[in-house]
């Protein structure tokens, strides 16, 4: 069976423009495999952005939600200092402007409960519930004040009055968005006052920089500042602020529970549809460069890619998916390490691999530019005569 979802899952426009389209990406990008057989065997399926041209809102039009597993083998942690310094700069700014300590914040989708981990930490005398399917339950202690619930989200989940409740990079990957962010508020129904924050990549970043590879099946939607707004004012939010986050990739959004009043429209609609076009229309000649690019850094040494989420499987996936290009790839998840990832086969190794390539200068490619002085910092402590390059 075919899936072609013709309506807008948000505002249920039937005039749904398919802009941009991959024959086959990775089910799950952050699920990696022990042997390089089972990761070319992983689950593949083909991806369809579908842009409405009522409210703006941006979909992958052949998304199977029964393809999705989110069990504990889904990792995509990041142990680096700059994302735990990015997280403990959203604790400084929540904690300045809410007392986070008379009640405990709520994470809807909290992963392994890391930030609310980094959260706690920061923001002294905060205590933190977080409900996710693929996180390792516990309870909380003195020492770490968080309880992680190893559940799908549902409003009864909520038993306590929250000081504060985050939902940060969950709907992107919900079918219905709108019905998913009106259960989170339904948690929160009898404390309306209850601020809300959540969090979600800014489509408009991939746009404007024609990051092919932020285009992940995981992400069945895409959000504008504005649509993120619409979509978040259906689901009953009353939105009081937004704005761009972590180098301008990410967008957050405030409010609380909406009591009256109806969403307000999307503006600007027609010319992001025409932006989305113009990009679609160049991206096949981009990622043929992309290739070109790679070929030719191989001949002067070894290409590997630093940044095995999202973005480097998506990209290995794109450019170099017999995996003849590139040598492979660089994670400091330590869990990831000695593992394949789904779709091309690229193995995952630790920076020390770099060590083992030879003499010769290695390409690498830095899948994002925020970890650069990072990346850079490491390869020289290990002596890797290396170049960088931002894709
Ligand atoms: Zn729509």
């Amino acid at each position: 069976m075919t899936i072609r979802q013709d309506h807008c899952p948000v505002c249920d426009g039937r005039d749904v423009a398919e802009l941009i389209r991959r024959e086959r990406l990775p089910v799950m990008q952050n699920v990696v495999w022990p042997t390089r057989a089972e990761a070319l065997a992983a689950p593949c399926a083909p991806f369809a952005l579908g842009v409405c041209a009522s409210c703006g809102f941006a979909f992958n039009r052949r998304f199977d939600p029964a393809l999705m597993v989110y069990d504990p083998r889904y990792d995509n942690d990041v142990p680096s200092a700059v994302f735990t310094d990015y997280y403990r700069s959203i604790g400084r700014d929540l904690g300045a402007r809410h007392d986070l300590t008379r009640a405990p914040v709520y994470d809807v989708g909290c992963g392994k409960g890391t930030f609310l981990d980094v959260l706690c930490a920061t923001v002294p005398g905060t205590r933190g519930v977080g409900v996710d399917p693929s996180c390792a339950p516990r309870e909380a202690d003195a020492d770490r004040p968080v309880a992680l619930l190893r559940e799908m989200f549902r409003a009864e989940l909520v038993s306590e009055r929250p000081s504060l409740l985050v939902c940060r990079h969950v709907i992107e990957h919900i079918a219905r968005p709108v019905e998913f962010v009106r259960a989170v508020v339904e948690g929160i129904r009898r404390d309306p006052e209850v601020p809300l924050f959540f969090e979600v990549p800014d489509l408009d970043w991939i746009i404007d920089h024609e990051a092919f590879w932020d285009f992940c099946y995981e992400h069945c939607n895409y959000f504008t500042r504005a649509s993120f707004v619409h979509a978040l004012e259906r689901g009953g939010v009353a939105v009081t602020s937004s704005k761009t986050a972590f180098g301008e990739q990410y967008q957050w959004a405030e409010g609380a529970a909406r009591t009256t009043g109806e969403a307000p429209a999307p503006a600007g609609v027609a010319e992001f549809v025409e932006r989305v076009t113009r990009y679609a229309s160049d991206e096949q000649r981009r990622i043929a460069s992309a290739r070109e690019k790679l070929r030719a850094a191989g001949e002067t040494g070894p290409c590997v890619l630093w940044g095995m989420a999202t973005k480097g499987v998506v990209f290995a996936n794109l450019v170099d998916p017999d995996g003849t290009l590139l040598a492979g790839g660089v994670d400091v998840n330590a869990r990831k390490q000695g593992c394949f990832i789904p779709g091309s086969g690229h193995g995952i190794h630790a920076p020390e691999w770099l060590t083992t390539l030879g003499d010769r200068e290695v390409t690498v490619l830095v899948m994002n530019a925020n970890y650069t002085d990072e990346i850079r910092a490491r390869c020289a402590a290990l002596g890797v005569p290396a170049r960088f390059e931002i894709p």
